[in-house]
C-alpha cells in the first residue's frame, strides 16, 4: 500500500517544534509494510491543507493526516475533509460524554468549541482516544483511506498503535505480513560494514536488506514476507549466514538489544564482576552499563578519573607516565593499561575497563582529536589494550569510545 503523511500545523512551518509525527509514523508504517512514498507538512489553511488532501488522494492509497483536530479555529483537519468528501459532520455521542465528565469532574465550564473534539464524518469509523479529548476518524472515500490523527505525540502514538494500525490492517488482509530480524553489530562502523555487503545489497530484492547506524552501534534489517515466523527464519536463513561468514567476529546479537545488554548477560551468566575507569566518556560507559535492570549483578562500579591528578591519586597512575617531558601521557595506551590493573587491585573484579582519549575539539597532549585507548583487564591473564581513532564530533567519540569498550569486553 502507497501512503502518504500530512502533518498539518503552522508552528510546523516556523520550525517551532519539530515533525516528529511524521518519523514516527513512518516508521511503523515501513514496519507493517505500508510504504510511504510522501511526507506534506502543511500550515493551519484550508485551501492549502485541501489542495494537499486532494494532491495526496490523487497519489496514495493511504493518507494519514496529524493535527488539526482540536477544539479551536485554526483546527480544521475534520472540516476540510467533510467538504472535500462532501460528508456531514455529526456528533461521536460517547467521546461527547467523555468531554462532558471530564469537564464536570473538574468543575470547569465547558465552552461551545469543546463540542468540535467529538466531531466525526458522517459513515466514518471512530478512534478513539485514549489518552485525550478529540476523537480519530478513519474512512474510505472514492478508493483511499484516510486516517485523522491529533497532533499532541501523547496522543498520536496510542490512537495510531491501538485503533488505526488494526483499522489499516484489516485492509490489508490479502497481503502476506512482513517477517523482519535484527542484526547488530559493534566494532565496525557503519561505512565499513556496508562496504563489506555491497554486492549484497545492490543485488538485493527478497530479502531486503537495510543497515542504519544509530547510537554508536550499526544495525541491519533483513525484512522478507511470511505467513509465520518459522517460514520467515527460512526465507532469511541464506542471507543471514552470508552475513556471517562476512562479519561474524562484528555480529552480537540477531534481537534489537544494545551491547551492554548482552555484555551483562554473558558476565551474569559465567558470574564474573566488572568495574571501569573512565577519562574521556565522563561517565558514559557507567551510564550505558547501568541503564539494563539488573546490571548490579555484575557491575561493581565506575570512577571518572578525568584529570591527571585523580588518575594519579584514585589509580596510581605515576606522575611520570602521565607528564613531562619524553613521558607517554594520560592518553596512551601505558595510562590505559595502569587504569585496568590498578581496578582489579582495589575493587577485586574480574574484569576492568578503562578508556581514554580526545574527545575534541581541539587536540590534546599533541595528540590527534580521536585517538582513543581502551585497555582491557583480567584476573590472571595479560592485559591488552586496543588503540583506536575514532571520526566524529565529541559526543559521538565520546558514544563511539564506549561502545567499543563494551565490544572489547564481548569479544
Ligand atoms: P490540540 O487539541 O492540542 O489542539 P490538535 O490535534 O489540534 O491538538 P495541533 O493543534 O495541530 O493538534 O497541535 C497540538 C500540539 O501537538 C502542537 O503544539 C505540538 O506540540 C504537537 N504536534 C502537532 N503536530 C505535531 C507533529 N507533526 N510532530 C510533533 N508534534 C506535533
Ligand atoms: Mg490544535
Amino acid at each position: 500500500m502507497k501512503a502518504e503523511i500530512i502533518a498539518v500545523g503552522t508552528e510546523l512551518l516556523l520550525g517551532q517544534i519539530v515533525n516528529t509525527n511524521a518519523q514516527f509514523l513512518s516508521r511503523e508504517c515501513a514496519a507493517r509494510g505500508i510504504d510511504i512514498y510522501f511526507q506534506t507538512v502543511v500550515g493551519d489553511n484550508e485551501q492549502r491543507l485541501l489542495a494537499s488532501l486532494q494532491l495526496a488522494a490523487s497519489r496514495a492509497d493511504v493518507v494519514i493526516c496529524t493535527g488539526g483536530l482540536g477544539p479551536t479555529q485554526d483546527d480544521l483537519t475534520k472540516d476540510v475533509l467533510a467538504s472535500f468528501t462532501g460528508r456531514k459532520l455529526v456528533l461521536h455521542e460517547p467521546s461527547m460524554d467523555a468531554i462532558t465528565a471530564m469537564f464536570t469532574s473538574r468543575g470547569i465550564h465547558m465552552v461551545e468549541s469543546n463540542r468540535r473534539q467529538a466531531l466525526m464524518l458522517e459513515g466514518s469509523d471512530p478512534l478513539q482516544n485514549d489518552t485525550g479529548l478529540a476523537v480519530g476518524n478513519a474512512l474510505t472515500f472514492n478508493g483511499t483511506h484516510f486516517v485523522l490523527l491529533p497532533g499532541p505525540p501523547k496522543e498520536m502514538k496510542p490512537m495510531f498503535m491501538n485503533y488505526a494500525v488494526p483499522w489499516l490492517q484489516s485492509l490489508m488482509t490479502d497481503e502476506v505480513p512482513l517477517y523482519s530480524k535484527m542484526l547488530k553489530f559493534a566494532g565496525i562502523g557503519e561505512s565499513n560494514l556496508e562496504h563489506q555487503l555491497l554486492d549484497l545489497i545492490q543485488a538485493q530484492s527478497d530479502p531486503t536488506i537495510a543497515p542504519y547506524a544509530k547510537e554508536g552501534e550499526v544495525t541491519i534489517r533483513l525484512t522478507t514476507r511470511a505467513h509465520s515466523a518459522a517460514e520467515g527464519e527460512e526465507k532469511l536463513k541464506a542471507t543471514e549466514e552470508e552475513i556471517k561468514r562476512r562479519l561474524g567476529e562484528y555480529l552480537y546479537a540477531d534481537q534489537d538489544v544494545p551491547i551492554e545488554t548482552i555484555v551483562l548477560q554473558l558476565l551474569a551468566e559465567s558470574k564474573q564482576t566488572l568495574a571501569v575507569a573512565e577519562s574521556c566518556t565522563g561517565g558514559l560507559l557507567s551510564d550505558l552499563i547501568t541503564a539494563v535492570p539488573g546490571s548490579s549483578t555484575s557491575f561493581l562500579g565506575g570512577i571518572i578519573v578525568y584529570s591527571n591528578a585523580l588518575k594519579h591519586k584514585l589509580l596510581d597512575v605515576p606522575m611520570e607516565v602521565l607528564e613531562g617531558e619524553g613521558a607517554p601521557g594520560a592518553v596512551s595506551s601505558e595510562t590505559a593499561v595502569i587504569l585496568a590493573e590498578q581496578l582489579l587491585v582495589r575493587t577485586g573484579s574480574d574484569f576492568g575497563i578503562s578508556v581514554t582519549g580526545v574527545a575534541g575539539p581541539s587536540p590534546s597532549e599533541g595528540k590527534p582529536v580521536g585517538l582513543v585507548y581502551v585497555g582491557l583487564a583480567q584476573k590472571d591473564a595479560k592485559t591488552e589494550v586496543f588503540t583506536l581513532q575514532l571520526s566524529g564530533n565529541r559526543e559521538f567519540i565520546k558514544q563511539r569510545a564506549a561502545k567499543r569498550a563494551l565490544y572489547q569486553l564481548w569479544k
